[in-house]
């Protein structure tokens, strides 16, 4: 199952002229395509589950682990408060720490599989290379480079350094961060001195302590800061275990966590797992698990799910694979056709199980049933998890219905689910909501419970009598829990608020430049600055949403199996999908330009369309822009120069955008080629009419501003 698509082998020497970079990387990039599974699968061994699909590549955010096989001066010199210039970026060579332990390319697939677990449910594709990054032939817009040595520093790393501030609200698509793997184990202190020497000394812990840290200075360039974890949230494990609090709080010394928990695995804790969720989205977005019941008198062999999505494809990247399940892996078809619902045009596809394996039934544990055939009243369970084609806006999912067959032949009665959606957030009444329906008789939907969790939850967990954990065995304690009851749902469907944004805010809502944050759970305050970058919030209701419940079809009776009494059929539900961004408003005016056209590009989220206009007024929230607070935008501005003066004698070519802090608008004259920065203030206002730029009439102007939500 796994490729090799995170590993970039490089070349020996640093690619230290312009001239001589391209050649180079070419080859860097060949060598990507040219290491041979085997290869890759010997040298690289994360256990994130799903880690290696070739579908990760599409993944916008690439953490690039930098391991320099030469000193290399083109790192960004940024400035630190280490004390220890972060260039040169030193080589990284396991001979400086302990050749005892291993290679230097063992150490360095270490720390790779160390940050690939860390970032495993992130929207984050995690590479290592021995080249620069930056130097690619195309370098990834959203790259967060990792330059690891195994020199030492004041530090054991430091992150890009914005105005002696991390890049709250993950504001810059691009940013570097330098490890020093050499501090170790001097840094240690003298508490836990011998956490990586003697006996201690092993390949692990090295790479889990240079691993944690690499990952916890990709963690500073996406937005997050040591306070985040000063405190635990409820159930929570002990915050050393976690990546991001070196914030030493009273009665504690340096370093924070000590080496003792460095040297063992951490992970991100449900503060900064939220925080990282809204900045970088999540990787997987709708899982669903269910319970169904064969209420035929004759078996069955197959089960064949209808879903209808707005995506375009649909990517299956994990399944249920337990004893109660009569099947293996799923298939799932291309775009079968269309249907209209509710005013929505839905793609429609099939999900089919019919590739047998062995099981038991649910009803009858302990009793090896034939794989992949359904007995009558047996009940089985099934789960699927899918990726959608955006990240930060999730394609809805609905189930409209669920089909027993033997062979090719349908069976007469069929389990019922009630169709559902993936929530939606709607921002002019903040109210989060819901839906279900039944796409033929009515239903009963009974115990609809809705937990608001703070990370993602496994399948595994997502059934009647398993514990919450995430994938990596943590136990997931959810911010809230609500018991809404039962409800009748029809064809008209239902709509069910789960929440208001205005009323009840965010779980998390950090603002910065205060005093270490609380537990928004135990009744931290909340308030608002509006002030980009200022503050760190997680997805709405909640990281994750995760709702079970049973589904009853009235009109489906069968015989049990085993008492031979009368059954109304009953499904079980386990249904999880990831939280909403929140959208903010993106408008504005432009004066002195016909024929104008207006483009706005989301470089957070990489969504892009032209906005809606209205004579010199645009739009591009009510085109379908979905923006939230922290997000980088560009905003294009294309037309003719009327000529048009005002009543000074000016040539006014101007404009405002409202929902961003303007940072930079660039205005270009396409007839001159002529380009300059246009005046701007405070409040968006941006103005052309800047020295050594001229226009006149039927000139073809562009305008670029740039900018972040705030
Ligand atoms: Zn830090």
């Amino acid at each position: 199952m796994k490729s090799c698509l995170a590993l970039f082998s490089g070349e020996r020497s640093r690619l230290s002229s312009a001239p001589r970079r391209r050649p180079a990387l070419t080859l860097a990039w060949l060598g990507a395509l040219v290491c041979t599974l085997l290869a890759c699968a010997a040298q690289a061994a994360p256990t994130c589950y799903r880690y290696g699909g070739a579908w990760e590549n599409n993944i916008p955010n690439k953490l690039y682990l930098y391991f320099p096989t030469a000193a290399d001066a083109s790192f960004p010199n940024y400035p630190q408060s280490c004390g220890t210039p972060v260039s040169p970026a030193q080589p990284f060579n396991v001979s400086d720490l302990d050749s005892g332990i291993g290679t230097t390319g063992q150490l360095r697939n270490g720390v790779f599989d160390v940050v690939t677990d860390a970032y495993c449910e992130f929207n984050v594709q995690v590479r290592q290379s021995t080249a620069n990054p930056d130097a690619f032939f195309i370098p990834d817009p959203r790259r967060n480079v990792v330059a690891v040595g195994s020199d030492s520093g004041g530090c054991f790393g430091v992150a890009q350094n914005y105005s002696n501030q991390i890049d709250l609200g993950d504001t810059h698509p691009a940013d570097h961060a330098r490890v020093w793997g050499g501090s170790y184990p001097t840094g240690c202190g003298a508490a836990t001195e011998g956490a990586l020497e003697g006996g201690n000394s092993t390949l692990t812990r090295w790479a889990n302590a240079i691993g944690s840290t690499s990952a916890h200075e990709a963690g500073h360039n996406y937005g997050l800061q040591h306070g985040d974890d000063s405190f635990i949230h409820t159930g929570e494990d002990n915050r050393f275990h976690h990546i991001m609090p070196s914030a030493t709080l009273p009665g504690e010394s340096a370093p924070v966590p000590d080496c003792t928990f460095r040297a063992s695995p951490r992970h991100f804790s449900d503060t900064t797992f939220s925080i990282l969720a809204h900045n970088i989205g999540l990787v997987s977005q709708t899982m669903g698990n269910w319970d169904f019941v064969n209420p035929n008198a004759g078996s069955a062999t197959q089960l064949r799910m209808e879903v209808l999505s707005t995506a375009a494809s649909l990517t299956l990247t994990y399944w249920w694979n337990g004893v109660w399940s009569p099947w293996s892996a799923p298939s799932v078809s291309g775009v079968i056709g269309t249907t209209t619902f509710q005013g929505t045009v839905y793609n429609r596809f099939h999900v089919t199980w019919n590739a047998g394996k062995a099981w038991e039934a649910r009803n009858n544990p302990g009793t090896a049933q034939t794989p992949g055939l359904v007995p009558s009243g047996a009940t089985f369970h099934i789960g699927a998890e899918f990726n959608g084609s955006h990240y930060y806006d999730p394609d809805p999912y609905i189930i409209r219905e669920v089909v027993l067959l033997n062979g090719g032949t349908t069976l007469p009665l069929q389990p019922r689910m009630a169709g559902y959606d993936n929530g939606s957030l709607d921002m002019s009444s903040g109210d989060f909501i819901m839906r279900f329906f039944s796409f033929d008789s009515p239903l009963i939907l009974k115990d609809l419970t809705i937990h608001e969790l703070p990370r993602k939850i496994t399948l595994d967990s997502m059934q009647f009598g398993m514990e919450m954990k995430t994938w990596d065995g943590q136990p997931v304690i959810p911010w809230r829990t609500t018991k809404l009851g039962d409800f009748s749902v029809t064809k008209d469907g239902i709509r069910i608020p789960v929440r208001n944004l205005f009323q009840e805010g965010h779980n998390v809502f950090i603002v910065h430049g205060r005093d270490n944050p609380k537990d928004a759970s135990q009744g931290g305050a909340e308030e608002n600055p509006d002030t980009p970058g200022s503050i760190s919030v997680d997805l709405f209701p909640s990281t994750t949403v995760y709702v079970t419940a049973t589904v009853i079809d009235p009109s489906v009776h069968y015989k049990d199996p085993k008492t031979g009494e009368d059954k109304v059929a009953e499904s079980l539900l386990f249904y999880q999908f990831a939280g909403k961004r929140e959208r903010r408003p993106l408008t504005g005016q432009v004066k002195g330009l016909i024929r104008l056209k207006v483009a706005c590009t989301d470089l957070t989220t990489r969504q892009s369309l032209a906005a809606d206009m209205s004579e010199n007024l645009w739009d591009c929230t009510s085109a379908g822009l979905s923006a939230s607070v922290g997000d980088s935008i560009n905003v294009i501005v294309k037309g003719v120069f009327n000529g048009e003066q005002n009543a000074a004698g000016e040539l006014p070519l101007q404009g405002t955008v409202e929902g961003m802090k303007v940072q930079k608008v660039v205005c270009t004259n396409l007839t001159t080629r002529a380009s300059a920065n246009a005046n701007l203030d405070e409040a968006g206002n941006w103005n052309c009419q800047v020295d050594k730029f001229s226009v006149k009439a039927g000139d073809s102007i562009n305008v670029i501003a740039k900018g972040v939500i705030n």
